[in-house]
């Protein structure tokens, strides 16, 4: 059974109930993080929701914010600097303006899969003739993880390790997302790191949201919450994941990203620009940074134009809205990022069906 939630005539109902009764205005909702819309999916939730409920994505999933110009980067690095590119294997896959790092592999690139920065710290350690990139991408989550791969190249004397950097923060998307919908549903693992107090923020300047956690009761629970709140009318945050957030998120892990990067503008796939929403290595570590110790050129990439990747992840249409969803474009053969990553709106739709 989901928990019970309190409405305002004072009855209590199961936030299934709350779900599958709602009565109250049109409500849009953004999933801001990739893994939510799957879970959402994959737990049968949308079943659950009426017509006046609206789930629309957003720009939470790492892969697909990343933008094309930074898996050229990364073939540039490879095929004109001799770099071994050590990568999680979502990134094979994704198109770049001409070619993916997987068909760069096929003309001679040196491109290798790996789960964490640690282990692409620990293949440079163990190979001290190649020039090692790791392919830093993700949010507030993954950063930390980074920073500690450079921290450990630095006391064990690596020297031929470095980060291709394409790590975002989510403050400044919220921001850009604001009028995209009534309320976010904000990503759990993100605000575990940052604590609460951007979402209280927003929420004071009229931005409303609840915080999720990933399981079946949790979402449906945080959903319940939202529209519940929404139908009351005022811009509203509540923290629906407080088993694992806090206000203060885990301080350690925020002080040592400070220590070591700091904000930069980032360009984000179908957003464009979004200033001081990158992180990159300070100064004092750009001798792990890939496009500093490379010399690396500035490179936009070329979007293919038929792909409508921009606007999902703004929540501007819904992937079968794209003309070549499920037809030129399968995760077998993805056309754009969301239909690569297992975060991707596309991908999700594409394997769980569109009429949920
Ligand atoms: S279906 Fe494919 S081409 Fe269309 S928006 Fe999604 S990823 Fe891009």
């Amino acid at each position: 059974m989901t928990p019970a939630i309190a409405l305002r005539d004072g009855a209590r109902r199961t936030a299934r109930e709350v779900l599958t009764g709602y009565e109250g205005p049109r409500v849009r909702i953004m999933e801001v993080c990739g893994t939510h819309t799957h879970e959402i999916f994959r737990q049968g939730i949308r079943k659950l929701l009426p017509p006046s409920i609206e789930l629309v994505s957003g720009p939470g999933c790492p892969v697909c914010v990343t933008p094309v110009g930074f898996i050229d980067e990364a073939i540039a690095l490879a095929l004109d600097h001799g770099c071994t590119i050590a990568t999680f294997g979502d990134l094979m896959r994704v198109p770049g303006s001409s070619q993916s790092l997987q068909q760069a592999r096929a003309q001679g690139a040196e491109v290798r899969v790996v789960y964490s920065p640690q282990d692409a710290e620990a293949y440079a350690a163990a190979h001290p003739g190649e020039r090692v990139a790791f392919l830093s991408v993700g949010f507030e989550t993954t950063t930390p993880s980074s920073c500690l791969a450079v921290r450990q190249a630095v006391e064990d004397g690596v020297g031929n390790f470095s980060l291709l950097t394409a790590n975002k923060t989510m403050p400044g998307a919220y921001e850009a997302m604001s009028g995209s919908a009534d309320l976010f549903l904000y990503p759990g693992h993100v605000h575990a790191i940052t604590g609460t107090r951007v979402c209280e923020d927003l929420a004071s300047r009229g931005v409303s949201g609840v915080l999720a956690g990933f399981t079946a009761r949790e979402l449906v629970a945080a959903l319940a919450v939202g529209v519940t709140k929404f139908a009351v009318g005022d811009p509203f945050f509540v923290n629906c994941y407080p088993r694992v957030v806090t206000a203060e998120g885990a301080p350690a892990a925020c002080r040592l990203v400070d220590q070591m990067m700091e904000a930069c503008d980032a360009r984000w796939r179908g957003i464009g620009v979004i200033p001081g929403s990158g992180m990159r290595l300070r100064e004092s570590y750009a001798a792990f940074d890939a496009r500093r110790r490379y010399d690396l050129p500035r490179i936009e990439g070329r979007e293919n134009r038929a792909c409508r990747c921009g606007e999902v992840l703004k929540g501007a249409c819904a992937p079968m809205d794209c003309p070549l969803f499920g037809k030129a474009c399968t995760p077998d053969h993805p056309v754009g990022a969301c239909m690569v990553s297992d975060e991707g709106s596309c991908s999700a739709f594409h394997r769980y069906g569109v009429d949920v």
